[in-house]
């Protein structure tokens, strides 16, 4: 009796969980530093999601790029009547020290690199995690050449400055094209081949798995749908047994506004209830994750792809989607029967317009565009497509 007892308390221990995290980005060309009252307008949203979100027991990183932490340190922007509201502290401040928020910096690296944004937080007052969030996977040099965060980088604006983070988070292409949506832990080898381990590497990934944004183009249901197909491929088998299993909910800061942080707090109030309060979720920090794989998981490389182990009828395949009339002059219509991840290119792949297309048939009005051949390139779960149009 004792040992089968102690059997299925090992059992129960030994249970996969998905591990989610809520990430949000403010971008570096965003208005924040340029805007006083459009920063303000987003304090509101921010205070009102934090203070909401943490108390469903959320685990929210907060990445922020230099225009946001300019306008933070701006006391113009944060006087002593805006930051009464938060405990006469900034609000990244306030987040990080009476909140609990995970803050860690993101960087598009155009004028700012990483160890700069890295320093612009300690001016803020907050102390950020040694995570970068947000960068190029295949890129070698340049933005995204995360290959230099290896060994550590030197601030351009802060010289004095050095950052060398031990976590990468949101490995991405450029209009997130491609990204790899992987869930698991690993440490990248090199751009040419990032899913390779690296096991001489303290740099690891922690994987977003699959792509879940969170945006009023989304409804309720195909945002859970993300989840509720991670869930059931892990109680279906489908994920191996020493894999930690590492899941995003993403957000952008600056498109919060009343309607979209109802929507973010209703997802969030059903993902607690159908994953979360039944243990099949929890949710953790970046950091969290990354501690969790070594002390259970040994840090084994262990990953997977979104969606390498499909559930019939969960995510609907690509290539039913249509793109007409072609060629067009001014009006373009796309019909799918999902949401997807709308990319327009230049045909020398300069992205000139991302955006979600919820589906059904959705019209664009393009006769801006000047004359010539441009490529669609259209994502779900777990593909992309391209189309060639022509604007004539
Ligand atoms: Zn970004």
């Amino acid at each position: 009796m004792f040992f089968l007892l102690l059997l299925l308390v090992n059992v129960a221990e030994a249970q996969q969980k998905v591990y989610l995290t809520l990430v949000t980005h403010n971008e570096e060309g965003d208005f924040f530093c340029t805007n006083q009252n459009a920063y303000r307008a987003n304090r509101i949203w921010v205070k009102y999601l934090v203070d909401s979100l943490t108390s469903k027991g959320v685990s929210w990183s907060f990445q922020s790029d230099w225009r946001y932490l300019t306008a933070l340190t701006n006391p113009v922007f944060e006087t002593a009547m805006v930051m009464s509201q938060t405990n006469n502290k900034n609000i990244l401040k306030w987040a990080q020290e009476d909140k609990g928020l995970e803050i860690t910096p993101h960087a598009h690296e155009s004028v700012y690199n990483y160890a700069d944004v890295y320093h612009l937080h300690f001016e803020a007052g907050v102390v950020p995690d040694s995570i970068a969030g947000g960068h190029l996977y295949n890129a070698s040099q340049g933005f995204g050449s995360w290959m230099e965060l290896k060994a550590g980088i030197f601030g351009v604006q802060f010289p004095a400055q050095f950052f060398k983070p031990d976590i990468l988070w949101g490995a991405g292409t450029p209009g997130h094209v491609s990204d790899p949506l992987i869930h698991g832990c690993w440490h990248p080898l090199d751009t040419l081949d990032f899913l390779a381990e690296d096991s001489n590497s303290s740099l690891s990934v922690v994987g977003q798995g699959c792509r879940l944004v969170v945006d009023t183009a989304y409804s309720i249901s195909e945002m859970m749908d993300v989840i509720r197909g991670v869930v059931e491929t892990m109680q279906a088998g489908g994920f191996p047994s020493d894999m930690i299993i590492s899941q995003e909910i993403f957000m952008s800061q600056s498109k919060m506004d009343s309607l979209r942080a109802r929507h973010l707090i209703s997802f969030i109030d059903s993902v607690n209830l159908s994953f979360v309060n039944t243990g099949l979720a929890e949710w953790k920090s970046i950091r969290e994750i990354k501690t969790i794989w070594q002390n259970q998981f040994s840090e084994e490389p262990v990953k997977q792809a979104c969606g390498d182990f499909m559930i019939s009828g969960k995510w609907p395949p690509a290539g039913t989607f249509s793109v007409f009339p072609n060629p067009f002059s001014d009006q373009l219509y796309i019909d799918t029967p999902e949401t997807v991840d709308l990319t327009l290119l230049s045909i020398e792949g300069k992205v000139l317009f991302h955006d979600h297309i919820s589906a059904g048939t959705t019209v664009l009005s393009l006769g801006f565009l000047a004359k010539g051949i441009y490529i669609f390139r259209v994502q779900n779960r777990n593909s992309v497509e391209s189309i060639k149009v022509l604007r004539d």
